[in-house]
C-alpha cells in the first residue's frame, strides 16, 4: 500500500508505524480524544434532558434514568467518532 509521508522530514512511513523512524515525530491514528469529550458532554446533556420523562428528575430515580440514557447515547457515539476518523493520522513533533 502507499506509505504515509512524514510532513516534518518527508520521509515515506510504513503503515501503522507509531513513531518516524528519520525525525523520531510521534504518529497518531484515529479520532482526536477531544472528539470523545465533546461526545460525552453531548451525551450527557441529551440524557439529563431525557431524564425530564421521569416526574421528579432530580430524585434517585431522575438521576440513574439520565445516566443510564448518557451511556446508551454514548455508547454508539463513540463508535460513529472512531469511524469518521478511522482514516485520520496526526504526526505530532517531538
Ligand atoms: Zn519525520
Amino acid at each position: 500500500m502507499c506509505p504515509l509521508i512524514c510532513p516534518h522530514c518527508n520521509t515515506p512511513i510504513p503503515l501503522r508505524l507509531d513513531q518516524c523512524f528519520s525525525c523520531m515525530a510521534r504518529i497518531k491514528y484515529g479520532a482526536p480524544g477531544i472528539a470523545f469529550v465533546v461526545m460525552a458532554i453531548l451525551s450527557l446533556i441529551a440524557g439529563f434532558k431525557a431524564a425530564g420523562i421521569v416526574p421528579d428528575r432530580y430524585s434517585f430515580l431522575g438521576w440513574v434514568a439520565g445516566w443510564f440514557f448518557s451511556v446508551f447515547l454514548f455508547i454508539p457515539g463513540s463508535v460513529f467518532v472512531s469511524r469518521i476518523w478511522r482514516h485520520r493520522v496526526k504526526f505530532i513533533q517531538p
